[in-house]
């Protein structure tokens, strides 16, 4: 590190923790034979009909610029599957938006309208990208801590006992990453009571929306009196095995949605357009793939949550998205040391619980988008090495 360099970095940059993930992964490439369940990424290649489309727009020249907001016919047909999943309305020309994944989303959302010194509430465990972007964006995280023990869930009374006059916004993502949390209506309903009673905005990302495998997903800005005070991010990222192809999107507002078409403009532009096209056949015909690799999501489910019990590691079940988060205490280990030691002694990567903020210790996430059997060797290693620790 050279001194003179990084004293001219910006201070906000250098004060964000790097990803804990990241390391990982570091850590995954130089080991040979490594079973990863460490990715938050579907397994499964882009369906070939969604690939084809791409290819097609190629053929036809597609190789401009959009419109900031995106292609109008894609912003029309998000508008239809949000009002044909969830009855949330959306006019595809002033409120939607289509980014570089919800990670641009994101990051667009909390810098339109974080001023310095905003506070943000972020339930934890969370996405490892929530709090740096808050940073980034010059707020203040505000950590709402969750637990196993009340399925980590978020409770109002939490939500209202954090809020004070800097408070602005409220970062939710059900179905859960890292733990895999669904909230009910109900539960959601009650928050919602307390978010406009002071206020607040809310930031929904939505992403893991169709892998809800209990219950049914509850669409933020479809409760009462949410639409407009609701920034609604979602992508095709995981629904439709398309991470690289970086496609996400914003609803909400038309003010907000402005504000965020601004920064858009003058930093990317618009979203690749072959792309754009690509999850423009997502949307039209990507169902029946989707709902199968829902089903084999499913199927890993039940073999992972199974797995952890036979194991001895105390394992909330997950309702939604791809990870299960076992609790690793009974093994004396932190979760760092944990994912390190299982890494060097059996080959399996895991992502260590503080990874996701420190309500996160004591845990490690497990993704279960790996094949039937990586996931049955990687668990059996797994036991092994937690035998070895003297559980059961
Ligand atoms: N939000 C959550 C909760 C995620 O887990 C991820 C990726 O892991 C993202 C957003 C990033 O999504 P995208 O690929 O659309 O940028």
């Amino acid at each position: 590190m050279n001194e003179a360099w990084c004293e001219r970095i910006n201070p906000v940059v250098k004060n964000i923790p790097s990803s804990g993930i990241r390391r990982f992964f570091d850590m995954v490439a130089e080991t040979r034979g490594v079973i990863s369940l460490g990715v938050g990424e579907p397994d499964f290649v882009t369906p070939w009909h969604i690939r084809e489309a791409c290819i097609y727009s190629l053929e036809k020249g597609y190789t401009m610029y959009t419109s900031n907001s995106g292609l109008l016919e894609l912003r029309c047909a998000i508008a239809r599957d949000l009002a044909g999943s969830y009855g949330v309305t959306y006019d595809p020309r002033k409120e939607i938006l289509v980014t570089v994944g919800v990670s641009q989303a994101l990051d667009l959302a909390l810098r339109a309208l974080v001023s310095p010194g905003d506070e943000v509430l972020i339930p934890e465990p969370s996405y490892v990208s929530y709090a740096p972007t808050v940073m980034l964006a010059g707020g203040k995280v505000v950590p709402l801590p969750t637990t196993m023990e009340e399925g980590f869930s978020l409770h109002a009374h939490q939500v209202e006992a954090a809020i004070t006059s800097r408070t602005k916004l409220l970062v939710l993502c059900y179905p859960n990453n890292p733990t895999g949390a669904v909230m009910s209506r109900e539960n959601l309903q009650e928050i919602m009571e307390i978010v406009r009673a002071h206020d607040l905005i809310v930031i929904s990302d939505e992403i893991y929306d169709k892998l809800t495998y209990e219950g049914q997903h509850t669409c933020v800005a479809s409760l009462p009196g949410m639409k407009e005070r609701t920034i609604l991010l979602n992508g095709f990222s995981k629904s439709y095995a398309m991470t690289g192809w970086r496609i996400g999107y914003a609803c909400g507002n038309p003010d907000f949605i402005a504000a965020m078409t601004k920064i858009h403009q003058y930093t990317m532009l618009c979203a690749p357009i072959t792309a754009q096209m690509a999850a423009l056949e997502a949307l039209k015909n990507g169902r029946p793939a989707m709902e199968r690799m829902i089903r084999e999501y499913n199927r890993r489910r039940h073999v992972v949550i199974h797995a952890f019990k036979d194991m001895g590691l105390p394992c909330f079940e997950p309702r939604g998205a791809f990870y299960a988060f076992p609790e690793i205490r009974a093994t004396g280990l932190s979760s760092e040391e944990f994912a390190e030691v299982l890494l060097q002694e059996e080959k399996v990567a895991v992502v260590p619980g503080n990874a996701f903020g420190s309500s996160g210790e004591g845990f490690v996430r497990c993704s279960y988008a790996a094949s039937l059997e990586e996931l049955g060797e990687a668990l059996r290693r797994m036991a092994q090495f937690v035998r070895r620790l003297g559980v059961r």
